[in-house]
Order: C-alpha cells, then structure tokens, then sequence
C-alpha cells in the first residue's frame, strides 16, 4: 500500500483465536478505529463473543464483503505483543502442533487478558464455622467433591480464588456452585490485591570477586553481549560452583548496554531467596510467577512492557515477558522437567527461549549441575558454546557421599516400613547433637502410597483411574494423586472381607513421624504439596529453618533444589529407588540429576557435608555415578543406551494419546492414525497400546510413541499425523505432544 493512499481506506484484520482451528478469522475495522498487529480485539464467532489477537492488517479481502463482520472492539491502547512475540508464537505453534492462538493465549497474563476487570471471584464462608466443619463431614459420603471443596476453603482460611480452589481440589464449577447455593458458601468479588512478591531481607547483595573460571565465563557471554549476537551457552557448574554469580555478572553487562533480561528459573526455586538474589542488586527487577494473583501478575508485566522494570525474572512463562529491547535470556537448571508445559501449547521454554534469542539477536545461557544429554550433546557438537565451572566457588567443598546399601539392613527395621539405615540413624543424632541441620528427601508424599489387603493382595485402586490411592494418615483419607478424588479407609478388604489393610511403603508423612519417634527433642518440619497449600507456607518454613528454628526438614522434591543452608551438613536420600523402575527411558538420567541436586544441598558453607543415599540398587550406574558426582561417566554409559534402544538424543519423540471412555475406541482411533506413520522412512512407532496409567478420570488412554531419527522424518511424521481437531471425535480427545516429558 502507498503511503499517499486515504487513511479511510476500508481495512481488514486478521485475527488468531484460542480455539484448536489452525487459520485465523477476517473482520472488518470499523472507521475509525486502528489497530496494529499484536493488539486484542473482542469479535463475533458464530455467536460467541471471543478475544483474539490481531495478526495482520489489509486494505482487501478476497471474501466478499457482506460475508464479514465487524470486529466488536478494540481491547488495548497499548500494544501488548510485539512483533517478534508474535513471531515466536508462530514458531511455537509450528513446533509442537498448535493453532496460532492457543500459542498466543498462553503468552498474555491472565489479567491482561480481561482488562479492565480488577474484580475477582472467590468464595467465602456464609454458614458459621462450626456448622461448615459438620457439614465437611456429613457430605463426605455423598457428596466427595462438595466435602472436600468446603474442606479446603475452610483450611485457606479466608476468601478464595475460585480458580485456585478448583485446581486444588480437581473439581468442576457444580461443588462450590451447589454449596452457594444451600447457603454454606457465598460467592464474593474482591478487588484483586497488588501487592509484589517482597524478596526476603536477608539476600544482601554480597558481590564476589569472581574466580578464573567464572571470569572465564562472564568474559565469554558479555562478548558475545556487547556485539549483539545471537549466541547460546551452556554453563554447566557443579552444584555450588557459583553460577547464579556468573548470571549477575552477564545481567550487569546487558544492562550495562541498556537491554533487558529474561532469567527462567523452575517454579520450585522460586523463592524469595532466589528472587531476593537478583532484586537485590537490580531494583528494576519484575518477578512472574503462578503464586502471584492474575493481578500482581499483571502489573509486573506492564511495568515491563513500559520500560519500567527490565530484567524480569519468573518461571516457564516468563519467557514471554514483554521486555524492551532484549539482550539476554537465562534458564537456570535447563535440565529442569517443569520447563515443558502439560496442557496446550505443550512447549518447551528452554526450546522456545532459543528461538526468541534467534529472533531478538540476543544470547542464552543454559545452566545446569546435570545438563541433559540433549543439551550437552549439542554442546559437544559446537551448536552451543560450552563454559565449565569444576568447583565449588568460595569455601563450600563438593560432600562426601555414603551410599548405604538397604538390603544388609536388619529384617525388623524393613519391616516397619521405615527404612532409616543405622549410618543414616547415627549420623543424624551426631548432627543434631552438634546443631547442625539435616535435610531429609523422599520424593513421595502422603503416609503409604498403598493401603494392601494382607488377605488377597488387592490394593485400594481409585474407581476413577487406574492406580492405588495413596493413605494420608494426618486427614485420614485415601486420595489419588491423579485425580483427588478421596475415599474412607475401609476397615475389611472389600474384595475378600478380610479384616485390616496393611499400609504398604513409606512417604514423607510416615517418616516425619518416624523421625519425630526416633529423635524426639528435635523440631522437624515437612515440605510438601499437603503442607505447603496455604499461601506463604513455602516462605514461613524455609524463614525458620533459616533461623535454625527446625533441625531437620523433610520434604519432597520442594527441597531438593536451589536451597543454600550453611549449617546443612547432612543430606538424607531417604530412597534413590522410587524414580529408577519407572516405565521411562529417562528414568536413570533424572534418578541421577537428583540425586546430584539433593546431595549438593550439603556442604555450603564452611562447614563439611555428608550425604547418605539409601538404595537397594547400590550397583545401577545412575546411583553409582552420582555417588561420585562423576557426570562425565554417567552421560558415557546412559549414551550407550540410549544409541541402542533409539531414544535422545539420537531420536525425536513424538507421543499421541487417545482419551475415551470406550477404551475400543481410543484404540481404533490410533489404529486408524498409525498407518500412515508405518509407511515413513526413518521413523519407528512404539504401540498404539495401553497407556502406563491406563485409566484417569474415566476415561481410558491409549497412546502411541513415534520416533523419528532425522529432522526430515520428524517433519513427515508431524504431517502424517495431521491436526489433533482433525483426529480427536466428538467422545474421543487426542494430545500430540512433540518431546514429551512424560510417557505415563
Ligand atoms: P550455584 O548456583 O552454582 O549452585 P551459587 O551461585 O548459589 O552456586 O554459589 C554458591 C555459593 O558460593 C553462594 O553462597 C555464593 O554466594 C558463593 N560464591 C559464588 N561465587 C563466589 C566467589 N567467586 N567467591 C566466593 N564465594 C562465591
Ligand atoms: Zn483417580
């Protein structure tokens, strides 16, 4: 278009909807109203009114013009998505398969997303307390979700987000609606709080002089900074070797220049220590995170997009901050899970963060003690710059491991359940006797992952899924963990009657106890997802056991990452078994990475650590390997694997899940959608079969792995598939997840 033509001139947009449709849809612009691409728009969709975001502007269209409506409204002054945002999400959408505007919705907070509403729905009590504690009891038999809804508002202690209660609880809208209903609770609006997630005020910012290594580091990255190239950087430190130093150092460089910085941390070391870190020796730094309510989370995003903060630093999803001329991007931990999303668009933030530094020419740098042989594969291959910090900076030294060898332990200490090996027992009571602190790590929670009938070795299965239900003995319930959905304890087997269930295995509850009977003058407290559900939970425990008012602290994976205690000197791998028989090829790799992240908790200060990893599995490499922290040798022998069973990095997945409640029918669907696949060249197809957990929520899954070994194959593989709307039937849901991170 010339620039001489009328401003006047008739004007289209296009515009991507968060819907599974993968085309977007043209309205017209009313006179008088400009938009630009990036800008939300309210439109017509057969009836619906639906955001959308506008992806292009025309001056002609080559539908006819009766046949297009009018966009409804312009919803932002503001550009809220900038071009290259845009463009990511494009990339994104190609990459794992989805529309343009399921990509584009999960970059927007929920806040900007309806403007102008500051209200937000939560319910609160409406029936005196005591009342609604009877009624939690009185519903359970009938009413599970009701019960357990009203359970949970009554231990949030005070108004809460309906959203947050309906994650939490795994319920739909009809509990809470129906306790409004008989008048237990009431729905209220409250004007969402804007308060910021204050660092803690310990996190002086103490400057290191930086060792060579480090220097080496920083050198290497602010090069590549100061001449605005693309580039990306692997820093692989062991656990205390100072990397968060190195990252401060490149983030004074960028901003140095003027740019900004994104820095990607998991959302389980988010804490306001780690934040506090960073805030503290850059006041401009905004933090987005899903603890925060939509409307914190919305304000920290304006102030990035004005300019106003510029080093914004949040988990998986703050890779889409609207940050002003970017510079640099981190991911502490790439070798972190929690970087793939679950749930549509299925991306992968590290993946993604790369293609926004190629886009914004700016540079990236993956951190980790374990990095995935993905990641230091492609290292290896020049693809990415590789930056080594060998030692522990400062005056931590690397601990000593003990790997204690459970099948020597007396047959009366397994049979109680819990194994706490005579090293470990006498280990604790000289630490404690010393006041030093002991971390505890079992990566399960609940009292007993089985309640088992001692009479017909059934276990109590969930009616809804396919797994046993894990004993809370402090609630006294029976709870999946795949759906919530609870049950009583029964006191005969329902199978055979026999009278009294057996609880079977040990989680964090049951050690907690055991611990607290062993050592009973010491203060113990438990970290986990039952513990840790009330707001600022996280924050009060870690605070005390900072101030050393707990000496041991028990907990699952929330414990096992980014927490730097000086007075831990030692670290209890209570179990490396629970992660090693699971049903994934990467089983080994992340018993490893776990390992070698619990144990580097140990040993941060002045004071020497020890670490005692409890195993029946003394000899599998991934134990033995972390034992010595000898990363070099672990990646050696898991290459080998995975070479000859075909998996990454020597392959590219791709697993299709078929949900339905007719299990014939989830099969034949991938039996239909295998065909093609089989005829491609250079792609294996694992199944269509059961899946590992073959029933959730009622709906039986069937899936199917593909693995393609070229990039051409993976392109024809992703193809042959088609659209997930294309497959999916009205009774049947279809996932397509593009490097999975999960094969249950
Ligand atoms: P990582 O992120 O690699 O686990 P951190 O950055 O947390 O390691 O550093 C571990 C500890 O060492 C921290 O207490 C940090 O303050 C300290 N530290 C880092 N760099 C230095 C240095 N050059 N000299 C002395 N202490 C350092
Ligand atoms: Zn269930």
């Amino acid at each position: 278009m010339s620039e001489l033509e009328p401003a006047s001139a008739p004007a289209y947009v296009q515009v991507a909807l968060n819907l599974p449709l993968r085309r977007e849809f043209t309205y017209a612009l009313p006179a008088g109203s400009t938009v630009r691409p990036g800008n939300r728009v309210r439109v017509n969709f057969h009836g619906r009114a639906l955001g959308g975001v506008v992806t292009a502007v025309t001056t002609t269209s080559e539908l006819p013009p009766n046949k297009i409506k009018s966009i409804e409204s312009v919803l932002d002054d503001e550009l809220l998505l900038p071009p290259s945002l845009l463009e990511l999400a494009r990339r994104m959408a190609a990459t794992y398969g989805c529309s343009l505007g399921e990509a584009l919705d999960a970059m927007l907070p929920a806040v900007a997303k309806r403007r102008g509403q500051r209200q937000l729905p939560h319910v609160e009590l409406k029936a005196p307390y005591d009342l609604a504690k009877q009624a939690v009891l009185e519903l359970e038999e009938k009413h599970q979700e009701q019960s357990r809804v009203l359970r949970t508002v009554l231990e949030f202690g005070g108004p809460m987000p309906i959203g947050d209660l309906k994650r939490r609880t795994g319920t739909s809208d009809s509990p809470w609606q129906t306790l409004c209903k008989n008048g237990v609770l009431k729905k209220v609006m409250i004007a969402e709080e804007l308060e910021e997630l204050v660092p803690a005020a310990e996190e002086a910012a103490v400057r290191h002089a930086l060792n060579p290594h480090q220097q080496q580091a920083v050198d290497a990255v602010a090069t590549r900074v100061a001449a605005r190239e693309h580039r990306t950087f692997l820093l692989h430190g062991v656990t205390g070797s100072g990397k968060t130093e190195v990252y401060l150092r490149i983030l004074e460089a960028v901003r140095a220049t003027g740019r900004s910085a994104i820095v990607l941390v998991p959302e389980i070391s988010l804490t306001p220590q780690t934040v506090g870190r960073f805030a503290s020796r850059f006041p401009d730094t905004a933090v987005l995170h899903s603890g925060l309510t939509d409307a914190e989370r919305g304000r920290q995003w304006q102030r990035l997009l004005q300019g106003k903060a510029r080093i914004a630093i949040g988990a998986r999803s703050a890779l889409f901050a609207p940050v002003q001329d970017l510079g640099l991007i981190v991911v502490d931990e790439e070798h972190e899970s929690s970087f793939k999303q679950d749930s549509t668009p299925r991306y992968h933030a590290r993946e993604m963060a790369i293609v926004r530094g190629e886009l914004e020419r700016a540079v990236v740098v993956l951190g980790s003690a374990t990095p995935t042989l993905e990641s230091i594969g492609k290292a290896r291959r020049g693809i990415y710059e590789l930056l080594t910090l060998p030692q522990r900076a400062g005056a931590g030294r690397l601990p000593k491991i003990v790997v204690q060898d459970l099948r020597n332990e007396p047959k009366e200490a397994r049979r109680s359940g819990v194994v706490l090996s005579r090293t470990l027992l006498v280990m604790m009571e000289e630490r404690l006797k010393a006041r030093d602190q002991v971390l505890l790590f079992l990566n399960r929670r609940g009292f007993a992952p089985v309640l088992l009938c001692p009479g017909c070795g059934e276990a109590i299965k969930c009616d809804a899924c396919s797994v046993s239900m894990t004993w809370h003995a402090r609630q006294s319930r029976l709870v999946c963990h795949w759906c919530c959905h609870e049950k009583r304890r029964p006191e005969i087997c329902p199978v055979c009657q026999h009278a009294g269930m057996h609880e079977l295995g040990v989680g964090t509850e049951r050690l907690e106890q055991a611990v607290k009977e062993r050592f009973p003058d010491a203060i113990t407290a438990r970290m986990d997802a039952d513990t840790m559900a009330e707001r600022g939970a996280h924050e009060r425990v870690l605070g005390s056991f900072r101030k050393k008012h707990i000496d041991v602290l028990i907990g699952t994976q929330m414990i096992a990452k980014g927490l730097d205690f000086p007075d831990v000197t030692l670290v209890g791998v209570v179990s490396a078994d629970t992660g090693l028989f699971v049903p994934d090829y990467r089983a080994a790799e992340r018993t490893f990475q776990l390992l070698q992240q619990v144990a580097g908790r140990a040993g941060r200060g002045e004071k020497a650590g020890t670490v005692v990893i409890q195993t029946f599995c003394p000899d599998n490499y991934a134990v033995q390997a972390a034992a010595k922290s000898d990363y070099e040798s672990f990646v050696q022998q898991e290459l080998v694997f995975r070479k000859v069973t075909g998996y990454p990095p020597f392959a590219r997945l791709l697993r299709v899940l078929a949900e339905a409640r007719q299990e014939s029918e989830a099969q034949q669907l991938l039996l239909a959608a295998v065909k093609p696949l089989r005829e491609l060249k250079d792609v294996e197809v694992l199944g269509p079969a059961p899946a590992v957990i073959a029933r959730v929520k009622e709906q039986w899954r069937w899936h199917m792995l593909v693995k393609c070994f070229t990039q051409a194959s993976f392109a024809a593989a992703m193809a042959a598939i088609g659209t997930v709307e294309d497959l999916a039937t009205r009774s049947c849901r279809v996932t397509l997840d593009v490097d999975p991170s999960s094969l249950m």
